[in-house]
């Protein structure tokens, strides 16, 4: 049962829309349950009925035209109670409603099971039979299975129904997806789909600019891997037997113009540039291969797919003019947007970001932060392939991606970029102005930086000192370590400007969602796994380079501290700060002017918070990593969209930990900073204000805002805030409490420029 459940989900998968994708759905679940009626009915919400919208089985006219509405038949008590129901004689139960001609009287028993996604009941999946009998448990159960698998795919193929391959189709307007807010803002422009190199699934559907062109590039890209495979087919001779040798021919035979290569170049012919004619061909073919029952034949999927990387690997070595690939105001879209990425397209034509996996903790949600750039994250349902060249509305805020936008749409959002750069304009004034309270209280903002260009932009805005340098970003744009010389300079290019004020470097914080492409580390469960101080603990040489290199950098200015990240015992500090000892003896012994830097944690992990007087006891400052704490507090992935609902920084949980943290790190007299993304919430950083943080750290994009939001109030009614926030136990009655407060403050700009959520729901 299981394997025919697997081909079911695989087939359907593989469907080229949603009509296809239930067609395929009520044909297999009719054979493989032998039942005389499979239908599914889904949920129309321009009518808010139920329509049949495939069937094996009943009268095939009544398909797109029998509706039910809620709560009608048994179909509509399946969906309104979301339960199976599962009748010996559908007709003899008070709820039955016949029609007439859909030639159900012939069938008695009947079981429906709802088809769920994300809480919300799409639709019903029924079937029926002649027999008066009760479908048994393992029936059931396979089609409640069965309903819960396609229930995502049901999903994604209802939201990519508006969009079209061809620019000359018909195209539905405002065709919405939704996701998770990454970074706030709103961007209007041009889709720029992007892969990892010789990723063949992420590969856009794009029109062929040139015909001929695109068949040349196929054609040697085609030519360079049968000569590939001969080289490594010769290299390898001597060594094998004659039939291993023979794949190395069925291998190439796999690339003959009446195989793969033949297919492609009609796709071409049909429009379709190289790479996507290349995805489509190989990917109809895995599935083919995949679907067979000889398990030889099965494995002929992966070489298929291997063929297809290598064929794609060197289409992609001759990549067309930057300017071409990256149109004003690009909005780049990807599987999974990585920093790599965000650094491939020239800041001036990038307007937003959309990735299909990620939430908004992702390191690359918090890169475009830091950035300013709105994004999108976790937006599941996009056909990330499918999207390309198109126009979208990216609204940063709301976490939601529309193509091709109407004009009613496109102007409603061009009123809301007019309104935040209306804001932005307003809080420039702010730049010399102090960060200070109407009762006098100053509050210290530092930035987080990792790029560069975050200095400039750091600076501009007067932050205070860095209270985090993100030093893995430098390593994950690379594609190797750096030396200790580059090292060297790039943490200079940090230390200088913002000399004689601090700048807090954290070593390396790799693993989790942090990969470095020329050092994978790949784990079941990465979060919890080889990440942070506990990689550069047993790295010493690559910690110690790194340690050396920010010293040597901070000579002559004196503004260095070295934060370590990851910390969940305290033995981790005591090694580190050993070998951090033994960097700072070799240097001065080889010479060199260095005062002995501050050292400093982060709590980020729960244990952390539990141990915080035995940890400040041996460090200088501490700082709060609210992101991971939330995260480890919480049991929710901070990249995983599906929880993401659930990950709150002002989960009363999790304001008790950061309370705990600041009295208790007091006590032992270490001064208090967070630099999590909750310090660059207006809300948030009003709360540790008043809990007593030293200093709160965040993206520069957020410093006027939370500067302004601290100047427009008193420490005093904070606290009262703060007083009566801890009271509450649910975190989005937190939310709203504070959403609140900041209105009756005066402050209702900072929490969002207009309420785009709203907005839409209008024109919806
Ligand atoms: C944090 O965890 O809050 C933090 C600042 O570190 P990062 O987001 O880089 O993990
Ligand atoms: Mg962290």
């Amino acid at each position: 049962m299981l394997d025919t459940l697997r081909r079911i989900i695989q087939e359907v998968n593989a469907a080229k829309n949603l009509d296809a994708a239930l067609a395929i759905i009520v044909k297999r679940i009719q054979r493989a349950m032998a039942t005389h009626v499979c239908s599914v009915y889904l949920f129309d919400q321009a009518t808010q009925t139920y329509v049949l919208m495939a069937t094996e089985g009943l009268n095939p006219k009544f398909v797109g035209h029998l509706r039910l509405a809620i709560s009608e038949g048994i179909v509509g008590k399946v969906a309104a109670r979301a339960e199976p129901i599962n009748l010996e004689d559908a007709s003899s139960h008070p709820a039955y409603y016949f029609v007439s001609g859909s030639g159900e009287e012939l069938y008695h028993s009947f079981l429906g099971v709802p088809i769920i996604h994300q809480r919300k009941v799409l639709g019903v999946l029924v079937v029926q039979q002649q027999q008066q009998r009760r479908f048994d448990e393992g029936e059931e159960a396979f089609l409640v299975t069965l309903s819960a698998q396609l229930a995502g795919v049901i999903a994604h193929a209802e939201a990519t129904g508006g969009l079209t391959v061809s620019n000359s189709e018909p195209v539905r307007r405002d065709a919405k997806f939704d996701g998770v807010a990454g970074a706030p803002g709103v961007a209007m422009g041009i889709a720029v789909v992007v892969a990892p190199p010789a990723d063949l699934d992420g590969v856009p559907d794009q029109e062929a600019g040139d015909i001929e062109l695109e068949l040349h590039r196929f054609q040697s890209a085609l030519d360079q891997v049968r000569h590939d495979i001969r080289v490594v087919g010769r290299s390898l001779a001597k060594r094998l037997k004659g039939e291993e040798q023979a794949l190395f021919d069925v291998y190439l035979r796999m690339l003959d113009d009446n195989a793969l290569a033949g297919e492609v170049v009609e796709l071409i012919n049909q429009g379709q540039w190289a790479p996507g004619a290349l995805r489509q061909v190989v990917q109809a073919h895995v599935q083919q291969f995949s679907l067979m029952d000889d398990p030889y034949l099965r494995e002929r999927a992966t070489d298929i797919k291997d063929l297809g990387r290598r064929v794609l690997a060197r289409l992609q070595e001759d990549i067309p003019d930057i300017c071409q690939i990256f149109p004003h105001n690009t909005i780049l879209v990807a599987e999974e947007i990585t920093p790599a990425m965000l650094g491939e397209v020239p800041t001036d034509r990038l307007s937003g970001l959309v990735s299909v996996l990620g939430s908004g903790n992702s390191h690359a949600a918090i890169l475009a932060r830091s950035m300013g750039i709105p994004t999108v994250m976790g937006v599941v349902d996009l056909p990330a392939t499918r999207i390309h060249g198109k126009q979208l509305i990216l609204d940063g805020y709301a976490g939601r991606v529309f193509a091709n936008p109407s004009a009613e749409l496109a102007s409603h959002y061009a009123e809301i970029l007019r309104e935040e750069t209306r804001l932005t304009k307003g809080l420039e004034s702010l730049r010399d102005k102090p960060s200070r309270t109407l009762d006098g209280y100053d509050m210290p903002l530092w930035v987080n930086t990792g790029l560069v260009a975050d200095v400039a932009l750091a600076l501009e805005r007067g932050a205070q000192g860095v209270g985090l340098y993100r030093s893995e970003v430098p390593f994950m744009i690379k594609d190797f370590f750096p030396s200790e010389q580059e090292q060297i300079d790039s943490y200079r290019r940090h230390l200088q400007p913002f000399a004689p004020n601090w700048v807090t470097m954290r070593t390396l914080d790799i693993g989790g969602d942090k990969a470095l492409p020329y050092f994978p580390i790949a784990e079941e469960n990465p979060s919890l796994g080889w990440r942070g101080i506990r990689v550069t603990l047993d790295h010493p040489e690559i910690f110690l380079v790194q340690v050396r290199a920010m010293l040597l950098a901070s000579e002559g200015l004196d503004n260095l501290r070295i934060m370590l990240p990851m910390i969940s015992n305290v033995m981790e500090i005591d090694e580190a700060m050993a070998l951090i000892d033994q960097a700072f003896a070799e240097l001065t012994d080889e010479g060199h002017q260095l005062i002995q830097p501050e050292v400093g944690v982060m709590i980020e992990v729960p244990a952390a918070v539990y141990q915080i007087r035995a940890i400040a006891r041996r460090v200088d400052f501490v700082s709060v990593g609210s992101n991971d704490l939330t995260q480890y507090l919480l049991a929710v992935d901070r990249n995983n969209p599906r929880v993401a609902g659930l990950y709150h920084h002002f989960h009363p949980a999790v304001l008790q930990a950061l309370q705990f943290v600041v009295d208790e790190a007091h006590k032992e007299d270490v001064a208090v900073g967070i630099c999590g993304e909750m310090a660059g919430d207006p809300a948030g950083a009003l709360l540790l204000m008043a809990m007593g943080y030293d200093s709160l750290s965040m993206s520069s994009n957020n410093l006027p805002r939370v500067k302004s939001a601290i100047r427009g109030v008193t420490l005093e009614d904070t606290r009262a805030w703060l007083l009566e926030v801890t009271q509450m136990d649910s975190p989005l009655c937190i939310q709203e409490r504070l959403d609140v407060l900041l209105r009756d403050a005066g402050l209702s700009r900072l929490i969002r420029p207009r309420n785009t959520e709203m907005a839409v729901k209008v024109i919806d």
